[in-house]
Parts: structure tokens; sequence; C-alpha cells
């Protein structure tokens, strides 16, 4: 067995706390899953497409492993505003996937730099593919960055950015959740001189337009950026394309009429932050302090009053003392969720 895949706690974080969750009925702002259903208009496109409607054989067999042409020109478009091509677009079957498969562009045993408090794939990826992990930018290998943050919220600004590409090593920045970025920071890293030679952005319709269960994503790569042709080649090999059926919902999600109703979505779920957090945030998670405290006790308490959490802990040691809640969920459930969290923290828009 390889002895870093070893190396990991026998759990990814989000099955322990589903089973520390057990049967229990809770307000569920854990996960941070996308509960709104697919509007109409996309949910038709993907069954068309999975009729074969419109196609001469009623059937249609493997895509390229880059995409389709049509959808990757629709996110060059809708998303960097044309500052990208389509071929520097290549459509994924999710973030996740995609975040895995980036750490074969690295050498063996490379130094990555990474955010602590931060999504625990990154940390078990870059571990299971034997990279060595570190919180800072000295003689780095590469970069990986999460704007807006998960857990934190935290949307990195320009000149962070800046600063990340400065180091002079490849930066992969996790856009997953730019949509929901209130502020004026940058919604992608390629607003941000330099990017199209370091830069390696990963995107996702999972929270964009409640893409969890379908499954879909991008990463872009500028054509300038050495890594450009290594990427084709591992995508090639170690990927077949992602789901012509999610990639017909994607498309139409990127349209007039389906873009309108993503937007409708993502407000609701803006909202819920903005209830549970008593302000306007950079994205659909309140990250919340308990100091002194563990996170783990602190979860145990949320789950006693009804509510799951993210103990803060399991994205890092720097989530120590701290809890994530999601604001994905049923309006009803975040409204009660938010007076609890009135009552146990009494300071509202901490
Ligand atoms: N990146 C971040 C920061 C996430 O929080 C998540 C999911 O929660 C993902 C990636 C996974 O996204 P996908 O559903 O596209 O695989």
């Amino acid at each position: 067995m390889n002895p870093y895949l070893a190396s990991l706690p026998a759990n990814y974080l989000f099955p322990e706390i589903a089973s520390r969750i057990g049967n229990r009925q809770v307000l569920n702002l854990g996960i941070g899953d996308t509960t709104r259903p697919l509007p109409a208009c996309i949910a038709e496109r993907m069954a068309e497409c999975a009729l074969g409607l419109g196609t001469e054989r009623g059937y249609q067999g493997y895509g390229s492993p880059f995409g389709n042409d049509e959808l990757r020109a629709a996110i060059a478009s809708v998303i960097y505003n044309d500052a990208l091509v389509p071929d520097e677009i290549f459509i994924s079957d999710g973030a996740k996937g995609d975040l895995a498969r980036l750490m074969h562009l690295f050498a063996p045993r490379s130094k990555l730099a990474i955010q602590n408090p931060a999504y625990p794939a990154y940390v078990d990826a870059a571990t299971i593919a034997g990279h060595q992990l570190s919180n800072s930018y000295d003689e780095c290998d590469g970069i990986l960055l999460c704007s807006p943050n998960n857990p934190t919220g935290v949307a990195l600004t320009h000149d962070e950015f800046a600063q990340a590409l400065s180091i002079g090593c490849p930066v992969i920045n996790d856009a997953a959740y730019a949509a929901y970025i209130s502020s004026d920071a940058p919604r992608t890293i390629f607003a941000v001189d330099g990017a199209r030679d370091l830069a390696i952005e990963v995107g996702s319709f999972s929270k964009l337009a409640g893409f969890t269960g379908v499954r879909l994503g991008w990463t872009a790569i500028a054509r300038e950026n050495p890594l450009y042709a290594g990427w084709k080649r591992i995508l090639a090999t170690l990927f077949n394309g992602a789901s012509i059926i999610s990639q017909a919902g994607g498309l139409a999600a990127l349209e007039p009429e389906g873009w309108a109703e993503v937007q409708k979505i993502i407000a609701i779920y803006k909202e819920n932050a903005r209830i549970l957090a008593g302000r306007e945030t950079d994205a659909p998670y309140l990250w919340l302090e308990f100091p002194g405290r563990s996170s783990w006790d602190v979860f145990d308490e949320f789950l006693e009053l009804g509510i799951a959490v993210t103990p803060g802990v399991g994205f890092g040691s720097a989530g120590e003392g701290f809890i994530r809640l999601s604001a994905f969920g049923p309006r009803a459930d975040v409204e009660q969720a938010a007076l609890q969290l009135r009552k146990v923290c009494q300071a509202p828009s901490r």
C-alpha cells in the first residue's frame, strides 16, 4: 500500500461528521450541500441530451476528454469575460477530481504551500500523491489557494493574489465559491497580472448552479503556462471527459434563461448566509471562533441543540477553536439555527 495513503487518518472529515450525527434529526448546516432543485430549463436540457434528441442516431458516445466545445466557449465568455479562450478551459466532473489530478503536475515530493485552515481534500490529495505541505511560501514548488476560502469565507484581495504570483511557482486557485463574493475582491485569479504564466484555476458548477450531485466543473489554464501541455496529457490519460448529460445542463445554466435562474438560487443562499452572519459575506459559510474551546466540544454542544456544524479543526490546526456553519439549507432551518446561534454566541455579527 502507498505509505502516504496509509499515513492519513482513517476517515475523511465529512463521513466522520456523518457518523457522529448518526440517526439524529438535526438542522444540517454541516457538510455544505446545496438543497434547491435544478431549474426546469436546465433539467430539461439534460433530459433531451440523455434521450439523444437532435442527434442523428439518437445516441452519443464518448465526448472529448477536454469537454464540449460549446461549454468551453460559454465558460470563457460568461465566467471569464473572454479573458481566456475556449481552448484554455478544460471541463471536469467537478473540482474535487481535478484537484487530485492536478497533484500529478508536480514533481515527486514537491513542497506545496497551503492555507491553514483549508478544504481538507487538498491536504489529503497532496499527501496521497507524496507531496509535502507547508503554510509558508518559503522555497515552495507550488501554491494552493482557495478564494473565497472554505472554511473561513475570506476572499483574497488583488494584492494577495499578486503576492502569491510573485513567488514565481505555479499557483492553483480553487474558485468553487467565486459566485458568492459580495465585496470587490477578484472573482478569478486571472484578473491579476502574471496569472496567465503561472495560474491554474479550478471552478465548479456545484455551488454555482446546484450541481453537487450532477457533477460538473472546469479547470482554466492559459496557453502561456508551461504546464498547459502537461495538463492536457494528464486529462487525456486519467480522465475520459465529463458526462455529456451534465455538460448539456452546464451549457443551459450559462445561457440567459438558465443564468437568470441560477442567480436567483445563489441569491437565496447568500441571503441565508446574511441571516446567519448578520452581515453581507463573500461565501456561503460562517466561521465562528469559540476561544479556548475545542472544535469537537463545540460541535457536540451544537449537536445537543439539534444543529450539525463542522468542527474547525477538521480544516487544519489553525481551525481549532472554530466551527463552520453552512448557508446551504432550507430557509426555515437557517432561521431556526440563527436564533439558536444568537443565544449561544450573544454576538450575532462576529
Ligand atoms: N473545492 C472546495 C473549496 C469545496 O468546498 C468543494 C466542495 O465542498 C469542492 C472543491 C468540491 O467541489 P465539486 O463538487 O465540484 O467536486
